[in-house]
């Protein structure tokens, strides 16, 4: 492709995207296509020769998007959010044309120098004390399992690395049951065995784990010889929004000398508020923290900011310095690939920059501040409404509720027909998840887009699908 073609289809492409972001609230949220659908309208064998990029764009149009769920979409309650913002696509559209790899300082000293700068905006910006340093990761599943690589070299005296783990004491972490996957995950990953991740009980408004069964099974694991090697508290649990603790948890952290990770990744965008700080008071604490600026901070996936107080400890657990990677004479200064899992690295500070200058802290508290007014609202007409059920009251922009109309029985698979039909029905786009044995339906505010009538209007149609449900 030419220097001029490109320049046209780049214009295109940034034509596309501008006007389906602006018509994406007229499509349904979640794709309808059958399992298999789009696979079967691509060619088995690739083209030989190449093809016109008319021709491809157009396929982009007829085959790919009717295959896509929507994420941008205003009406996108589901999961949590992978918001995004125009800035930071912008920025996503500038580092593809850099295409740099920014593994090692010398690789791209600005990228290195940016992220060092970005994170510590971000460090003051959630309200966590100098003395930690960042690093993006991939992903808060790639910053938690680097946690706990830490945590398990560290209760091993970093020996785990040289000798391997077979012989070694039984390493013991301790979370809830209300922690994400991601952190059975790195359990398994980083060898401690599904068998030594101890549930700790959780309890209270928040679904926090209760610090003195913490206490105690830390407490009797020593007694029968095990070794405690980490705790991770949640702040923000994926399944209801729960938050663990911190500070009590910290303390016990502190007394038994375990690492501590705080998985914050959906809600610790929102400590960019002060007053939502309470949450995360005992923090500043932990040992490690992660939040994804790409849930809820307006920037695209992916972009996982990861704070550690010993870099050091981090480092001496992942970092590799063979031969090739030497950088003569430049060794030593922050080469972020020792940081992480993965040694290639996009550049994704770019994208934190273009979105923090461009809207500005307060600007960005703004929204998250709507999108929690706006849960908070809806749950409280919810809580109001005879025929539903809030069933955990919001935290941030997260709540759940189920249908339970008078005399209906089976509620479990009542609920479940009424997420496929919503989700069928496309104008808005709904999860589910298990609480207390019970199915239950997830809301959570916090596309970038989203207004305060997106809210109303998702609500009337699930309503209106849930009569629906009960006549038919
Ligand atoms: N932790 C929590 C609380 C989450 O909700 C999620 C994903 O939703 C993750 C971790 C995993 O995030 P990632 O996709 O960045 O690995």
């Amino acid at each position: 492709m030419d220097d001029e073609t490109f320049r046209a289809w780049a214009h295109r492409a940034a034509d596309w995207s501008v006007d389906y972001l602006a018509g994406v609230g007229e499509r349904p949220v979640r794709a309808q296509v059958a399992p298999g659908e789009i696979f079967r309208q691509l060619p088995a064998a690739p083209p030989t020769e190449g093809e016109p990029m008319e021709r491809i764009f157009s396929d982009l149009d007829r085959v790919v998007m009717p295959g896509m769920t929507h994420w941008q979409h205003p009406r996108f309650f589901a999961y949590f959010p992978a918001n995004a913002s125009p800035p930071s696509m912008v920025a996503e559209f500038v580092t593809a044309a850099l295409a740099a790899q920014c593994m090692l300082w010398q690789t791209s000293p600005a990228a290195t120098e940016l992220e060092t700068r970005v994170m510590d905006w971000l460090r003051q910006m959630i309200g966590l004390p100098e003395g930690f340093s960042g690093v993006i990761q991939d992903s808060a599943s790639g910053a938690t399992l680097a946690a706990l690589l830490t945590a398990r070299e560290r209760a091993l005296g970093f020996t785990g690395n040289a000798k391997g783990l077979a012989g070694g004491p039984v390493l013991r972490v301790y979370a809830s049951a209300q922690v994400h996957s991601s952190v059975d995950k790195a359990v398994r990953i980083a060898g401690f065995g599904d068998a030594n991740l101890v549930r700790i009980p959780v309890s209270g408004p928040l679904h926090g784990m209760d610090p003195d069964a913490l206490d105690a099974a830390i407490r009797a694991d020593r007694e029968a010889g095990l070794t405690p090697a980490a705790i991770v508290a949640c702040l923000g649990g994926t399944s209801i929004g729960a938050c663990d603790p911190l500070e009590a948890v910290a303390a016990v952290a502190r007394r038994h000398d375990v690492f501590f990770h705080v998985d914050a990744a959906w809600a610790g965008s929102a400590m960019i508020c002060p007053e939502f700080r309470d949450l995360m008071r005992g923090a500043e604490a932990a040992d490690s923290l992660v939040f994804n600026p790409h849930k809820w901070l307006f920037t695209h996936f992916d972009c996982s900011a990861h704070f550690v107080r010993d870099p050091k400890a981090l480092t001496d657990t992942l970092g590799i310095r063979p031969p090739f990677l030497r950088t003569l004479g430049q060794d030593g200064f922050v080469d972020y690939n020792e940081w992480s899992i993965p040694l290639g690295r996009r550049f994704r500070a770019l994208k934190l920059w273009f979105v923090i200058r461009s809207y500005g802290v307060e600007a960005l508290r703004g929204m998250i501040r709507d999108h929690v007014a706006w849960a908070r609202e809806l749950a409280g007409i919810i809580a109001a409404d005879p025929d539903f059920e809030l069933t955990t009251a919001p935290i941030l922009s997260l709540f759940t509720f189920r249908y339970a109309p008078a005399g209906a029985d089976d509620l479990d698979a009542l609920n479940a027909r009424l997420v496929e039909r919503i989700n069928d029905d496309g104008r808005t786009y709904l999860t589910q998840t298990r609480h207390d044995g019970r199915f239950v339906i997830r809301f959570q505010v916090g596309q970038t887009t989203t207004t305060r009538a997106d809210v109303m209007t998702a609500w009337a149609a699930v309503r209106e699908i849930a009569a629906g449900l009960r006549a038919g």
